[in-house]
């Protein structure tokens, strides 16, 4: 038997109403704050990404689906969204008419990561980005979406952690007093920090290696590095969260393992998953939108991830078992026939309906029904047909009624609402 691919999954019913419901939340909230749906594809040119994300990032090193197509053009399955947003933001000139654009986007990423608990290779992120705004006021207003639609969902134990990664003046300095410091820790690293402390030092902030967590305790912070304006920006951040009442935790470790990323960058975390406690993450990321060959306007989002989001969702008043309002059961070739057909106008008219489709008994239909729970039985049979009526049965009271034919699916509603 041909099984599904590992870290991949199913999403079966019984289980998709929780992420219909949550879906439903999270769109319903970000159209009311001005963002546009925008639907990209799945699969890239590969370079979109590796420009986009970075050659030293574990996603562009060893997480992504790349293959040559039959022309041998080297295609990658989406590890992200904002590339993809940012691409087609660029290529289809969406800056034009005015600069400031938010959209949303919602699906399925894919990274070859070691599979476990809230770590899939197929996982679903709900995206959100704000184009052509500057002030820390856009990094606000996502980050109470966030906390909005948590609470929205009651998910309680979640905490908004924020940071500032400062900017291409203010950065170069913390990276030098960054780099002092590890190698004075240099022995106590991990081999992946080792290397990364070179290329890509901030990174090695962004470690969960246990030993590697200890060894930067005394770490410098970046907030002491940043220049004014980026001071400036942190601090419209951190007023505005207070001022809209959302709690906050500054972290002076927490870096985006996107080259991308300026400034203000957040992630909330949860004490409900264990070792992937992170749920959303997001950030400013300035300088893309001009890397990928647009103009130069900055730009700020995050990525929920929906999986983990489901994981927390308590699914109470999620309607998963929607109890089915008719069973239609026929007996004989001519009454199934001019049930199949009221049937369908049953589905037409909003009332849920199933029917059995074979020959079967009558003992054997009203089996059926009793397994859909089915709120009421249509008994269709010859005779009651040729008297022009057919049985209405409430299947918890055990009552019958006879229906005239005459204006069935009216006079259906009328005894279901009754
Ligand atoms: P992590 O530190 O957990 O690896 P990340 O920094 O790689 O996360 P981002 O690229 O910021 O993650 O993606 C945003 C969100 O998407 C994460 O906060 C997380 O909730 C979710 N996510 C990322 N990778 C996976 C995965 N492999 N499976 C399920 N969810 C994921
Ligand atoms: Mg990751």
């Amino acid at each position: 038997m041909i099984q599904l691919i590992r870290g991949f999954k199913d999403i079966l019913p019984g289980e998709v109403e929780l992420w219909q419901k949550i879906e439903k939340t999270a769109v319903a909230l970000l159209e009311d704050f001005g963002f546009k749906e925008i639907r990209i594809p799945i699969m890239e040119r590969t370079e979109l990404f590796t420009r986009s994300i970075g050659e030293d990032t574990d996603i562009v090193e060893k997480e992504m689906y790349t293959f040559p197509d039959r022309k041998g053009d080297l295609l990658t399955l989406r590890p992200e969204a904002t590339a993809s947003i940012v691409r087609s933001y660029i290529q289809h000139k969406l800056y034009a008419k005015d600069p400031v654009r938010k959209f949303y986007t919602i699906g399925p990423m894919f990274r070859r990561e070691r599979p476990q608990k809230g770590r899939y290779r197929q996982f679903h992120q709900i995206n959100a980005e704000i184009f052509g705004v500057d002030s820390a006021l856009a990094d606000a207003q996502l980050i109470f979406i966030l906390a909005t639609l948590f609470s929205r969902l009651s998910v309680t134990d979640v905490e908004s952690h924020i940071n500032s990664l400062g900017c291409p003046v203010c950065r170069p300095n913390f990276k030098k007093s960054l780099n002092e410091f590890l190698s004075t820790v240099k022995d106590r690293l991990c081999s992946d920090c080792n290397r990364r402390q070179t290329r890509n030092p901030l990174r090695v902030l962004d470690c969960k290696v246990p030993a590697c967590k200890e060894a930067l305790e005394e770490v410098p912070s970046i907030l002491d590095s940043l220049c004014p304006e980026c001071h400036r920006q942190f601090e419209i951040l951190k007023n505005a969260l207070e001022r809209l009442n959302v709690p906050y935790v500054v972290d002076k470790r927490l870096v985006r393992g996107l080259d991308y990323y300026s400034r203000a960058t957040f992630e909330v975390k949860t004490g409900l998953l264990g070792a992937q406690d992170a749920v959303a993450g997001g950030g400013r990321y300035d300088g893309l939108v001009k890397t990928l060959g647009g103009p130069d306007l900055p730009a700020t989002g995050f990525a929920i991830g929906f999986d983990r989001l489901v994981e927390l969702t308590p699914d109470s008043g999620v309607d998963n078992a929607r109890q089915l309002d008719i069973f239609v059961a026929a007996l004989g070739e001519k009454s199934r026939a001019l049930a199949f057909e009221w049937s369908c106008a049953f589905g037409l008219a909003g009332i849920q309906v199933e029917m059995d489709m074979g020959d079967r008994s009558l003992k054997s239909q009203m089996k059926r029904a009793n397994k859909f729970a089915a709120k009421h039985t249509l008994i269709v049979g010859e005779k009651e047909l040729e008297q022009g009526s057919v049985i209405l049965r409430n299947m918890a009271t055990k009552d019958q009624v006879s229906i005239p034919i005459e204006g069935l699916v009216e006079n259906v509603k009328a005894q279901l609402t009754m």
